[in-house]
């Protein structure tokens, strides 16, 4: 096997193994395993070595064991054990079952809905082990179906393609339960499946405890998620803002699954920034506003980069909100940590006064390094 001597000071950087740790000295074809072993030559880790943005590889041993069907059978069954409390639920029927470097094997993800089996390969690498995958996923659960995304082909872009792995294909959309709110997910329709899971805690937060009489405004909304969250937490009218088009069928299907009237919801196709600029001319004001920007996003008017630009939307946002009106302010951006988002909320406030009401990073099923813990809420109350 390729052997890497992995310099002492890179210790730390595991499971990730970056591009400056091993020096250009890789082996050529994605997938291919290799050993690590420290500068006495002892061993340290096995990693296969994929290409994705973090980095060129993961770690998945450090047992000098063999990486095949039974290796990931064990993974599997240690993960899904886990999750039992999920598995047993009546009222969530979808949620991730294997995450990634936080369950022992980066650049792969499986999510489950309702005995359907997602699988997200991040590299090329990890999908070389594909077939190991789907055996080890059928050892451990009943499956209905697994369908797999492949999240490497381009820069972001995803290309049309069927999901469809194996077992008895789904009858899309189906319906999930998440604390009891309906969600219609189509597994063989693009890179998004209608819902993101990692959102789980936020969405009951809002409709358990922020939403009852209020006006929320929901960004950024996708198929309108938080917007039912909300309505059924009891919301006087929620407004929904994406500048996808299918955001409007997707969004009027999920209000439609939680039996809300959505003729009562407004749900407007249109560039969150230009909504910014229509709801300050008309002097419109919200009791509660969520904004959950993707990373990046180019439309036709604006790039935004989270990372640049959350300080500036937000302020956006603070500004159509009302006195000791809730702002729920999410990003998913890895490049920065609470601290910094904390930092950046600071910014965008200005020097008004506002607090602090709860934070949230990833929910339990989404087990994590602290490294990785990629996402970041935190609850807002403007108070002048
Ligand atoms: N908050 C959603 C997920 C958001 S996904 C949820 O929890 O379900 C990001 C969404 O932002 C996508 O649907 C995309 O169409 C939308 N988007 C990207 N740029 C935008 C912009 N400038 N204005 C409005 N929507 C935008």
């Amino acid at each position: 096997m390729h052997t890497l001597q992995i310099p002492q000071k890179f210790m730390d950087t595991l499971p990730l193994i970056t591009r400056e740790m091993v020096n250009g000295e890789l082996p050529t074809k994605e997938g291919t395993l290799f050993k690590l072993v420290d500068s006495q030559g002892k061993y340290v880790a096995t990693a296969y070595y994929g290409l994705q943005n973090k980095g060129v590889g993961w770690v998945l041993s450090e047992e000098n064991e063999a990486i095949d069907e039974d290796f990931f059978t064990r993974k599997f069954r240690a993960a899904f054990a886990e999750r039992s409390e999920f598995y047993d639920s009546f009222d969530t029927t979808a949620f991730r079952v294997f995450n990634g470097e936080g369950d022992g094997i980066g650049g792969l993800t499986i999510e489950f809905f309702d005995g359907y089996y997602v699988i997200n390969f991040y590299s090329e690498g990890i999908y070389a082990f594909r077939h190991f995958i789907y055996e080890a996923i059928e050892n451990v659960a009943d499956v209905r179906a697994i369908y797999e995304k492949k999240r490497f082909d381009t820069n972001g872009q995803y290309i049309e393609q069927d999901d469809f792995v194996r077992g008895e294909p789904g009858d899309f959309p189906i319906i999930i339960k998440e604390n009891g709110m309906n969600f219609a997910v189509d597994l063989n329709d693009g890179a998004m499946t209608g819902i993101f899971l990692d959102q789980r805690n936020v969405r009951r937060a809002i409709r358990d405890n922020y939403a009852e009489g209020k006006e929320v405004l929901n960004t950024f909304s996708y198929t309108g998620a938080f917007s039912v969250a909300a309505a059924l937490g009891g919301a006087v009218k929620t407004t929904s803002v994406d500048v996808a088009k299918r955001s409007l069928p997707k969004t009027i299907e999920q209000f439609s699954v939680n039996g809300i009237d959505y003729e009562a919801q407004d749900i407007k196709v249109m560039d969150v920034f230009s909504y910014f600029n229509y709801a300050k001319r008309h002097n419109l004001l919200f009791d509660l506003v969520i904004l959950d920007p993707p990373s990046f996003a180019r439309t036709k008017k604006v790039t935004f980069s989270s990372a640049k630009d959350y300080p500036k939307l937000l302020a956006e946002a603070i500004a159509i909100t009302a006195k000791n009106g809730v702002i729920v302010a999410s990003t998913n951006n890895a490049s920065f940590d609470m601290k910094k988002f904390k930092q950046m909320i600071a910014k965008a406030f200005d020097g008004k006064k506002y607090r602090i009401l709860e934070e949230h990073q990833l929910p339990e099923d989404f087990s994590t390094l602290p490294e990785f813990n990629y996402l970041k809420v935190v609850f807002l109350q403007k108070l002048k």
